[in-house]
């Protein structure tokens, strides 16, 4: 099988990579992070920061997760800038403000030219490492952004947009997303993959764009696996094993991804690790009664209230936030189920409210190399973990055609 001779890639990457990026540091595990690639496969600080009009060049410490500074204290060597917009784009505008976004990041690319570089396959992206710059790959977080159109999937892998999320959480007229199928299932008017959603996979794997799971359905996900020829990618999930939450991935989906050559990319979100969180949220209500009453006029859900307590009580946020031993137990529990090969980053910095202890930060990856290494792991796996699967399944997207049918 084409996959499997792919997953012969790590092993070759980890003989010829050698970027000698980030701080190195006179521990043994700082000097690992600083040899490996470091790719975070879901970062939403262009939505939630540079569409407001945040520079990621400066300092925007108190204001976002992420700025090139923090980036680069962090050896971060790729990142996955998430173009996003929400559900009142789903019938009309997502393809305009896709453009808007990709616009931006442009332009901030531009601005900052000596110190990253968009890239577009995995060629481009060691190259853009080699020279100590940020390798940027853009992340289409959202099928309602193609508008039912395959021209504009086309043009937004024109523009170098390298993964189609096929769903947020709202669902589309051709592709159902795990909150719909869990929480309104009969609001549905497609289950799964219709006939178009069919097409635009096809056309993602001609293309050479990373099909991503993340956020769809179980039906959808499992449509989807049937008729993928590339890899697929999950860019910011974790495991429903360890919290059963509708964003998480069943055993089964994990080892479909496994047989598949694909990667997960673990996402860090505490509400997706920790499985007491958002009962932890919850009581907030019943703790701050009076102002939980008077939110009750604008807010629906008692789990979108208990979000505005956190807010309006920082002390209590800081004191809900997962250890990050539970993050480390969500890679660990991929690894072991799927193995090594199968498992990395998708951080959700700037998308999340709440991240583990000790994770405040794009600064902060070099916690998780550490944690990992004191979880047994050996710098080849840590490696693997970091960033080459992840590239792995990069090169097996955008590496070139299709083979042509009735080839191995
Ligand atoms: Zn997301």
């Amino acid at each position: 099988m084409r996959i499997a001779r792919l997953l012969g890639f790590a092993v070759i990457l980890s003989l010829v990579f050698d970027p000698a990026q980030g701080q190195a540091t006179d521990s043994s595990q700082g000097n690992l992070h600083a040899r490996s690639l470091l790719v975070d496969a879901h970062n939403d600080v262009l939505a939630s920061a540079l569409m407001r009009g945040r520079k990621l060049e400066d300092d925007l410490r108190g204001k976002a997760h992420t700025d090139l500074d923090r980036l680069q204290q962090g050896g971060v060597n790729v990142q996955v800038f998430s173009v996003w917009c929400g559900e009142k784009f789903t019938h009309e505008g997502g393809f305009r403000e896709a453009n808007r976004q990709i616009d931006v990041l442009e332009e901030t690319i531009r601005r900052n030219s000596g110190r990253m570089a968009l890239v577009t396959d995995a060629s481009g992206l060691m190259r853009a490492v080699k020279q100590g710059k940020l390798a940027a790959v853009i992340g289409v977080e959202g099928g309602h952004m193609i508008e039912e159109r395959l021209d504009y999937l086309d043009s937004l892998h024109a523009r170098g947009a390298r993964y189609l999320t096929l769903t947020w959480n709202n669902s589309i007229s051709w592709a159902s997303s795990a909150q719909d199928e869990v929480l309104r299932p009969r609001s549905l008017r497609t289950r799964g993959l219709s006939d178009f959603g069919k097409r635009v996979i096809a056309r993602m794997n001609e293309l050479g764009m990373l099909v991503d799971l993340s956020h769809t359905g179980d039906s959808t996900f499992w449509d989807a696996m049937a008729i993928a020829k590339r890899p697929v990618i999950l860019s910011h999930s974790s495991a429903y094993a360890l919290c059963a939450h509708y964003r998480n991935l069943k055993d089964e989906q994990i080892k479909a991804v496994a047989r598949n050559g694909g990667v997960i990319c673990v996402n860090f979100y505490s509400a997706y690790i920790d499985p007491s969180y958002n009962g932890k949220v919850k009581a907030l209500l019943t703790r701050y009664p009076s102002e939980a009453d008077s939110l009750r006029s604008t807010l629906s859900s008692d789990y979108a209230i208990g979000i505005r307590l956190l807010q309006m009580h920082p002390g209590e946020a800081e004191a809900l936030r997962a250890p990050l031993s539970l993050l480390i137990d969500h890679i660990d529990y991929i690894a072991r189920l799927a193995g090594v090969d199968h498992v990395g980053l998708g951080s959700d910095f700037d998308g999340v409210n709440s991240l583990p202890r000790g994770l405040d930060d794009v600064s902060d990856f070099p916690k998780i190399t550490r944690a990992l290494k004191e979880r047994g792991y050996s710098d080849e796996e840590v490696k693997k973990i970091l960033g080459e699967n992840f590239l792995r399944v990069f090169r097996a997207n955008t590496a070139g055609p299709l083979p042509a049918a009735g080839q191995p």
